[in-house]
C-alpha cells in the first residue's frame, strides 16, 4: 500500500539547485522535502575538480554534494532517496507519485531534475555503450588503463575528460568537429600543453569499430567534416562529450518548454506556466549551466514558492 505526505514545497533533484532550494525553503519555515532522483547529487558527483565553485579554490565534485546534502539536512530539509515517477499538477495539492509507491502531496513544487549526457544516436555507439563506449570519464576512465581512449566534443566537458583520462590512458584523442574549442581557456590551455592529448579538429564520429564476443571497442572511424573523408583512429574506448539535454520527463507534456525543450520560466524568476511550479538548474537553463548558476536560481526558487505560498493562504 502506497504511504501519503503532505508538505509545502517539495523539491525534486538533488544537485546545486535542488539543495540549494532546500537550505531557503526549510530557512523559511517551510518543511521542504526534497526527492533525490535517480542520481543522488547529479552531475558534479560524475567530475572530479571544481575550480569554479566560490570559496574553494579546488574542491572535489562529489564532496561538494556531500557538503551540500549535509548543509540541507542540518536546515531542516526532509532527504528522500527515492525517484519521482509521476506528476499531477491540474489541481492543488499537486501531487507526486515515486518508484516506492509513496505519493507526495505538495502547495508548491521545485523542479530541479537538471541535465543528461547526450548521445550521438548511432547504432555502434549503441552497441558497445558500457563496452566500450561511455560518457563519464570519472566512472569508466579507470579500465582503460594504458589503452588508447578518444574523446568525443569541443566544450568543457570534453577537455575535461580528455585531461581526466591521460591519468589512465597511454594517448588521449580528442575528435572536434569544428577548429576551434567551446571550453573555458584555461582548460584549453591545459589540453594543448599535455603530450599525452593529440587533438583531430574538423572531424565526427562516424562509427565505432569493435569485436562482437567478447564485446569490445578496437578503432573508431571519423568523418572530415569539411570533405567527408573518411580515416580510423585505433582505440579501446570511447567518450561522448557532445553536452547535455535538460531531463524533463516528467513534465514535458504538461510544462510550456523553449530552446530545444527547456523548461521555460518567467524572465528573471523560476515561475513556469503553472502557478505553483517552479524550475531551477540546468532543466531550464540553456546558457550559463554552471553549479553556481544552478544553486542561484535554486535560491530563487525557494524564495518564489514562499511568496506564492504566502499569497495562496
Ligand atoms: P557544450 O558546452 O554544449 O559543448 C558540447 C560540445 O559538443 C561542443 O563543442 C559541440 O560542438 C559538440 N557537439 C555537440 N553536438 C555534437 C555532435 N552531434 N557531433 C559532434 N560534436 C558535437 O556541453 P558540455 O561541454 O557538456 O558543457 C555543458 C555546460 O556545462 C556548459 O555550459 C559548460 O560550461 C558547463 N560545464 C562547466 C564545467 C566547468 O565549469 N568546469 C565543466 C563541465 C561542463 P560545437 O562547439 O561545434 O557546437
Amino acid at each position: 500500500m502506497s504511504d501519503y505526505h503532505h508538505t509545502k514545497v517539495l523539491i525534486i533533484g538533488s544537485g546545486p539547485a535542488g539543495y540549494t532550494a532546500g537550505v531557503y525553503a526549510s530557512r523559511a519555515m517551510l518543511s521542504p522535502i526534497l526527492i533525490q532522483g535517480i542520481e543522488p547529487g547529479g552531475q558534479l558527483t560524475t567530475t572530479t575538480e571544481v575550480e569554479n565553485w566560490p570559496g574553494d579554490t579546488e574542491v572535489q565534485g562529489p564532496d561538494l554534494m556531500v557538503r551540500m546534502e549535509a548543509h540541507a539536512k542540518a536546515m531542516g530539509c526532509e532527504i528522500i532517496g527515492d525517484i519521482v515517477t509521476k506528476l499531477e499538477l491540474k489541481s492543488r495539492p499537486f501531487i507526486a507519485t515515486c518508484d516506492s509507491g509513496s505519493k507526495y502531496t505538495a502547495d508548491a513544487i521545485i523542479l530541479a531534475t537538471g541535465a543528461r549526457a547526450k548521445w550521438l544516436g548511432l547504432p555502434s555507439e549503441e552497441k558497445y555503450k558500457g563496452f566500450g563506449v561511455s560518457a563519464c570519464a570519472t566512472c569508466d576512465g579507470f579500465f582503460y588503463r594504458g589503452q588508447e581512449i578518444a574523446v568525443i566534443g569541443g566544450g568543457n566537458t570534453a577537455v575535461e575528460e580528455a585531461l581526466f583520462l591521460t591519468n589512465f590512458a597511454s594517448k588521449v584523442t580528442l575528435i572536434h568537429r569544428r577548429d576551434e574549442l567551446r571550453a573555458e581557456k584555461i582548460l584549453q590551455d591545459r589540453l594543448f600543453k599535455n603530450p599525452k592529448i593529440e587533438t583531430i579538429w574538423f572531424h565526427e564520429l562516424d562509427e565505432v569499430i569493435g569485436t562482437d564476443s567478447p564485446l569490445g571497442v578496437e578503432a573508431i572511424r571519423i568523418k572530415n567534416t569539411k570533405n567527408g573523408k573518411l580515416s580510423e583512429v585505433p582505440c579501446k574506448g570511447v567518450f561522448v562529450a557532445i553536452g547535455h539535454a535538460p531531463a524533463t520527463e516528467l513534465v514535458k507534456d504538461i510544462l510550456e518548454t523553449h530552446n530545444g525543450g527547456y523548461i521555460k520560466v518567467e524572465p528573471g524568476t523560476t515561475r513556469t506556466s503553472i502557478p505553483g511550479i517552479f524550475a531551477a538548474g540546468d532543466l531550464t537553463d540553456h546558457i550559463y549551466r554552471q553549479a553556481v548558476t544552478s544553486a542561484g536560481m535554486g535560491c530563487m526558487a525557494a524564495l518564489d514558492a514562499e511568496k506564492f505560498i504566502a499569497e495562496s493562504n
